[in-house]
């Protein structure tokens, strides 16, 4: 058998169909699967297997999600990650955890997903904030119409926020009675439970 130049540790070890050279023929198909044509296609064909093996696709990065979880140090690195974000983004977070705390009490409509729906809770958490540090008197957002009343319940959406003062939050207790004059019905729903 001959030689290969590159590869005499490999003692002339060809492939039968081609007779090229073990060593080089895996080398070349190492450089191919470097090549960013390569690496796209193959995104497209495991993007493409996921669509078509969801549950599959879905189990599987559950499993090395717990995976790497099982890891102390990234474990530690996600909730340092977690923290630093919700430093850099406060309002982001309040939004978040209010959206799926109203969603609990059925108060989250389908109709506010929406990012203005989101931008709008993130700015007037904003004005409490800002308003909290100008003054120096600590304000909430509010809900215009309770999310919980007695007979007709406020929805958790842009057109039913206020900024209030928390002590002005306080008085008010859940007492907002709707009025007939005011114009926020889509704010509202009624349980005929
Ligand atoms: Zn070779």
């Amino acid at each position: 058998m001959k030689l290969c130049p590159k590869h005499p540790e490999l003692l002339g070890k060809r492939y039968a169909s081609n007779r090229a050279c073990v060593g080089c023929q895996q080398e070349e198909y190492k450089a191919r699967r470097q090549t960013p044509e390569y690496k796209e296609r193959e995104r497209l064909r495991l993007l493409a297997w996921r669509e078509r093996n969801r549950e599959r696709a879905r189990a599987l990065a559950r499993k090395s999600m717990a995976k790497w979880y099982e890891n102390e140090e990234n474990k530690k690195a996600r909730v340092a990650q977690s923290i630093a974000y919700a430093r850099a983004h406060p309002e982001k977070v309040l939004v978040e955890v209010r959206r799926r705390q109203t969603a609990k009490l059925r108060a989250l409509p389908a109709w506010a997903n929406s990012e203005w729906e989101r931008f709008f809770a993130r700015e007037v958490y904003h004005v409490a904030r800002r308003r909290t540090l100008l003054t120096g008197v600590k304000h909430v957002v509010d809900h215009i119409y309770p999310l919980r009343a007695e007979w007709v319940c406020g929805l958790h959406c842009a057109a039913n926020l206020q900024v209030l003062s928390e002590a002005e939050n306080l008085r008010k207790h859940n007492k907002r009675v709707p009025s007939m004059e005011d114009n926020y019905a889509p704010t509202l729903c009624t349980w005929f439970a």
